[in-house]
């Protein structure tokens, strides 16, 4: 197999993230000659997370930022090379893949991709317009802006209640505001939430249109039980909706369930011989680091016996 001058590999990683890196770990340590490919920063949607208090191995819990660098250093640590590019195409020449990105063309035998998820859009009026004026979707990036501010967290699940918890630390009041009298997240999350005293809740409640001049001054709600819609001051609009499946660049190439999550199998294998799936970008029932980092290690694995197999 050639090395990384010629730009071909044994195995090309798509995504720098726990499951990403965790793959490039072991895929380097099996002597597997592996380039990962990032976009943006290694880590992925860790990068963006205050505390981790759900991955096993730090009690006291751990910064995305230092979990982050310490999962750069070691899948880097055992030789697996790393280029930074956006990937635009990915395709097949006989057994070949053929990974083209914004800058360059890579040839590998086995792919592994750990794209990931990136946070929905509300898609409401107003949303991209006041996007980085009130709008966000990263309370680490973004919670100092709003220091002793009334603002709205929307959605019900971990990303809006862990991002609203961080908010509290800047803000003066916050209104989650939530489509059902129920909340999807973690039990955990739900308690601290309800017990902390800058938490107010909006139950029943859809955001319709998001308001202002220059900044955010008010969110449109309805609620959706008596159908009234009311207008709610605001300096500030955090949207946590949900994931999408960040898949483009294999669509149509591996299967997907009709969300754009790749379907795998406990393998990690998709439809394609030679193309692997893991982590958020896989059809699977939870979506965390350990649960990643699970994937990653195993898609290296399974990558690793296919190449043997073919050889
Ligand atoms: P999620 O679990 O899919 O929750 C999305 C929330 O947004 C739900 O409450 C949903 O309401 C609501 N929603 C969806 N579309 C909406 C719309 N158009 N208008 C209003 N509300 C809408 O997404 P997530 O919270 O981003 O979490 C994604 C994954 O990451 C999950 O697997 C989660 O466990 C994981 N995660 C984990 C942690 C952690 O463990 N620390 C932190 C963040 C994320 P319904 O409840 O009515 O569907």
């Amino acid at each position: 197999m050639g090395g990384g001058k010629s730009n071909t590999y044994e195995v090309i990683i798509l995504g720098g993230g726990p499951a990403g890196l965790t793959a490039g770990l072991y895929a380097s340590r099996a002597r597997l000659n592996t380039l990962l490919i990032e976009n943006a920063l290694f880590g992925g949607q860790m990068t963006t997370t205050e505390t981790i208090d759900n991955y096993p191995g730090f009690p006291e819990g751990v910064t995305g930022e230092e979990l982050s660098r310490l999962m750069e250093e070691q899948a880097k640590r055992f030789g697996m090379e790393t280029v930074s590019g956006e990937v635009v195409e990915v395709k097949l020449e006989g057994d070949h893949k053929v990974v083209r990105t914004d800058e360059s063309t890579y040839h590998c035998e086995a792919l592994i991709v750990c794209t990931g998820a990136e946070y929905r859009k509300l898609e409401v009026p107003g949303e991209k317009k006041f996007a980085g004026k009130g709008v966000s979707y990263c309370a680490t990036c973004d919670g100092a802006f709003f220091t002793d501010s009334r603002i709205v967290v929307v959605g019900g699940g971990d990303s809006a209640l862990t991002e609203a918890l961080f908010l509290t630390k800047f803000v003066k009041e916050l209104t989650i505001i939530h489509r059902r009298d129920a909340l999807r997240a973690t039990k955990i999350y739900q308690e601290k939430a309800m017990a902390n005293p800058k938490i107010k809740f909006l139950w029943n409640s859809v955001v319709k249109e998001i308001k202002g001049d220059d900044v955010v001054r008010a969110v449109v709600v309805k609620n959706v039980k008596t159908g009234e819609t009311t207008e709610f001051e605001t300096e500030g609009a955090f949207l946590f909706v949900g994931l999408l499946p960040r898949t483009e660049s294999v669509r149509g190439l591996v299967q997907m369930d009709e969300a754009g999550y790749i379907i795998a199998n406990d393998n990690c294998e998709t439809s394609v011989k030679g193309i692997f799936a893991a982590g958020d970008c896989r059809k699977k029932l939870l979506r965390q680091i350990a649960t990643a980092v699970g994937d990653g290690a195993t898609a290296a694995f399974a990558a690793e016996k296919y190449l043997e197999e073919r050889e």
